[in-house]
């Protein structure tokens, strides 16, 4: 009988990304649907990258139900006779209570909607795609798997805000994101980087959102995401931390709503707002004009301040990871982040930097640094049928 195959599922307010992998994490396909509630467009590649055009976009697509359902008719189709074994699902947030991914029954999703306030743009997405799923294929299993889970060890002192007690302990302090990607690269740090792994390590996730964790023995110990993934360094088009009297400002003097206030923070500000430009690091790299190269200033500053301190947590610094869309890609970012530690002895191996690593820094550096490329889906795939077995 042919081999099973996994969804994996990430959706968003008017998307929902996928893969359909093989059980071993591998895609077959990936796309997203986009527009729900709106336009919808459908976008899909299959496993080597290559986009296969599609000619199904319907007129209509109310809601997520409608999405999954556009979806299992293409798995059906491209893939016929392999039989989906389970959904798996990226969610934002599980709280402290979920350290793990979980069979997400319809208990365990009453028990998530109490995240919801804590995420509200992600959250309720994430819950009404495995809703709707569930509606559609009852008997399909499926797992939720948290971006805050690889946290969950930290120390509390780390995770707290200098805010009142009542606020601490309603759940207002740090979990941190990214969680999928963070446990993708600690399983593979030991391949790349040998007995180093297990060191004090700080992981840079550069995509279009970006974070860094400090791991101790590939531990998380401090992130620079917060109660929102809003909170750190700056993104594609997230502002990364701001003194919060900015905030005051923008609705006390210019009169903002909340919701103009989110807009501002998540969608027009990062390398996005800095540059006037774009939001993506090919952009700035390749432009001429003085606002693209202040945002990749501000960019590499911003990180270079987020290691000095989360390296106090860790008490040193053994080695540097770069990942995800820009870690993996911007040669010239990866270079200035590990010139900017040349004065702790990190020694750039511009070589091997230009090549894309794995290593990227010369033999006598004191600190190390490597390329890592990031799967979350994998991390999913394989913790879903791993819940099942
Ligand atoms: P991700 O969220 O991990 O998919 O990362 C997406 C971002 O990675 C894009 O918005 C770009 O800023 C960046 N990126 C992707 N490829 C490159 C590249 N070759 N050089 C520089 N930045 C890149």
């Amino acid at each position: 009988m042919a081999e099973g195959i996994v969804l994996v599922l990430n959706a968003g307010s008017s998307s929902v990304k996928f893969r359909i992998a093989e059980e071993s994490g591998t895609a077959l396909y990936e796309g997203a649907i986009s527009g729900i509630g709106s336009k919808p467009a459908f976008k899909l590649k299959d496993g080597a990258g290559k986009t296969i055009p599609l000619d199904l976009a319907p007129e209509r697509m109310d809601e997520h139900q409608d999405a999954l359902d556009l979806l299992l008719g293409i798995a059906a189709e491209f893939l016929p006779g392999r039989q989906i074994l389970a959904a798996g699902h990226r969610v934002v947030h599980g709280g402290l209570d979920f350290a793990a991914p979980v069979i997400a029954d319809a208990a365990v999703l009453d028990r998530l909607d109490a995240f919801v306030p804590l995420a509200p743009l992600h959250q309720p997405h994430n819950l009404a795609a495995i809703r709707a799923l569930a509606r559609l294929r009852p008997d399909l299993p499926q797992v939720a798997c948290f971006d805050t889970a690889f946290h969950i060890g930290q120390d509390r002192i780390a995770r707290l805000f200098g805010l009142p007690r009542a606020l601490i302990d309603e759940g207002v302090f740090r979990y941190g994101f990214h969680g999928l990607s963070y446990q993708a690269i600690a399983a593979r740090m030991p391949a790349v980087m040998g007995p180093g792994a297990d060191g004090k390590v700080i992981v840079a996730h550069l995509g279009n959102g970006c974070s860094m964790c400090a791991m101790d023995g590939r531990r998380s110990v401090a992130t620079t995401m917060g109660f929102t993934a809003l909170d750190g360094l700056v993104m594609g088009t997230r502002s990364g931390a701001i003194d919060p009297g900015v905030v005051l400002y923008l609705l006390e003097q210019k009169g903002y709503t909340p919701a103009r206030i989110a807009d501002l923070l998540y969608r027009e500000s990062g390398l996005l707002g800095v540059s006037g430009l774009s939001n993506d690091m090919r952009d700035l790299l390749a432009s001429d004009a003085p606002a693209a190269a202040e945002a990749v200033a501000l960019f590499v500053h911003r990180i270079l301040r987020e290691i000095g301190s989360l390296m106090m947590v860790l008490g040193g610094l053994d080695a540097l990871v770069f990942t995800a869309g820009i870690g993996e890609n911007a040669a010239p970012v990866r270079a200035r982040v590990i010139e900017g530690l040349g004065f702790l002895g990190a020694r750039l191996d511009g070589a091997a930097n230009a090549a894309g690593g794995p290593r990227l820094t010369a033999p006598d550096s004191r600190i190390a640094a490597f390329v890592i490329p990031t799967d979350e889906e994998a991390v999913i795939v394989s913790e879903t049928l791993r819940l099942l077995s």
